[in-house]
């Protein structure tokens, strides 16, 4: 049984019990969750070492980092770096994308050194070996797709990006729309290329059951990719974007009454004033699936920078009830990360996943806050380092300069903090 399936038998599985206990919660309530469709367990009968993490409603706001090689750099060394420094930094996911090498036994080596949830996009590997084969994507046949999709599924991936909502009508609401910045999915564009070159449909949309099967077998949560998620804030929310979420909203309903867990994918570049409403739309239309939002990206025009403009959208999205952050790394639409882009964008998609559960009122996220004030009040500087995200940097900052007394070196003897203390004989409560 899956564990939509166990859940909805009224059985609280191994993993329930491991989320419940990770989260603080009771495990009745993991169930409740999984079985209505809001929390997504992806856990691959497979993935042996894995150590599940539940997504949706009423978590913690979970952070996924995008590792891989590409068709110019890249090999497992490489990318098994990333995945430590992804473990190292907080992620709870990984996915794998890799587009150049040996793809297969990159993600084997990744899912056997991996704790964190894997996923994949399988069509990248299945248009890397049509090209391979034929010369061009668009050679690429159906059972080919579905052939490398099963060899995800029994790699023990966790969970597979599915561009199913591409369709014919999509794409014709993209043609009408007359984009700035067109598609930026990879996948998306695999898919557009291959229905417009053979005027078929879809095969992960018209073979849909097929998908269902596989994933159900091994207990694959489908993510559904938005392969019409804008890539300029011009592009935001348009008509394209909403048919493909309307598509999803009727798949994630087909999938759950086959016993298959599903989440959905979001935006992309989005003004802030729009953030609110993509996510409320998609909770509305897929009946509270898990959201699993690439940034949002908040700007155009912050290349380098792009962690801290994903970082902005992700917390506003997560506020508003998005369930899962996809990190941005600084290197974003510049060049593959490395691992201190891996190091950096984690860290700022923990940032915005914090923020945001202090107002979803997650359990204990805003009390572990409160005891930084506390250590902050105390000038207890390794407390103060313990209990950051970060602990190795904020130790590293605050010894750049000396400082006379317990004081830092921000304000030395005219530290607020020790000044109240002496003056007003206020001590901050002990923890
Ligand atoms: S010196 Fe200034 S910055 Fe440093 S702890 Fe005291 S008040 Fe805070």
């Amino acid at each position: 049984m899956t564990q939509l399936e166990s859940a909805r038998a009224g059985i609280i599985s191994p993993q329930m019990e491991q989320v419940a206990q990770r989260e603080g919660l009771d495990a009745e309530f993991i169930r409740q969750g999984v079985a209505r469709g809001t929390i997504v367990i992806p856990a691959n009968i497979d993935h042996s070492n894995l150590i599940p993490r539940g997504i949706g409603q009423g978590l913690s706001t979970k952070v996924n980092a995008n590792i891989g090689t590409s068709s110019v750099f890249g090999n497992i060394d490489t990318e098994l770096e990333k995945l430590r420094v992804a473990v190292d930094s907080g992620a709870d996911t990984v996915m794998d994308l890799s587009t150049g090498g040996d793809i297969s036994a990159i993600r084997r080596a990744i899912i056997a050194s991996s704790s964190l949830l894997v996923g994949t996009v399988p069509i990248y590997q299945a248009g890397i070996e049509a090209i391979a084969k034929y010369g061009a994507i668009v050679k690429m046949t159906v059972d080919e797709l579905f052939a490398v999709i099963e060899e995800h599924a029994r790699d023990g991936v966790d969970f597979i990006t599915v561009h199913c909502g591409v369709t014919r009508s999509a794409i014709a609401r993209l043609k009408q729309q007359g984009r700035v910045a067109d598609v930026v999915s990879r996948g998306g564009a695999f898919l557009i290329g291959w229905i417009l070159h053979n005027d078929r449909e879809n095969p992960l949309y018209e073979q849909y059951d097929r998908l269902l099967e596989i994933a159900r077998e091994f207990d694959v949560t489908l993510s559904l990719g938005d392969g019409m998620r804008p890539g300029s804030l011009a592009d935001a929310t348009d008509r394209a974007q909403v048919e493909e979420l309307l598509i999803a909203g009727e798949l994630v309903q087909r999938a759950q009454e086959a016993g298959v867990q599903v989440m959905v994918e979001g935006p992309g570049h989005l003004p802030l004033n729009q953030i609110e409403t993509n996510v409320h739309l998609q909770k509305t239309i897929c009946k509270g699936a898990p959201f699993y939002v690439l940034g949002p990206l908040v700007t155009d025009v912050a290349a380098g920078y792009d962690h801290i403009t994903g970082a902005i959208g992700g917390a506003i999205a997560a506020a508003a009830g998005a369930d899962f952050l996809c990190y941005v790394t600084p290197a974003e639409h510049l060049s593959l990360p490395d691992p201190e882009d891996v190091r950096q964008g984690v860290l700022a998609s923990r940032i915005a996943a914090h923020a945001a559960d202090i107002v979803k009122g997650v359990k204990d996220a805003g009390e572990w806050d409160k005891k930084m004030s506390m250590a902050r009040k105390r000038l207890d500087w390794e407390e103060q380092a313990k209990l950051s995200l970060d602990p190795e940097r904020s130790r590293q900052v605050h010894s750049k300069h000396a400082s006379a007394g317990t004081a830092c070196s921000m304000c030395g003897e005219y530290c607020a903090m020790a000044l109240v203390e002496e003056f007003l004989g206020i001590s901050a409560p002990r923890c």
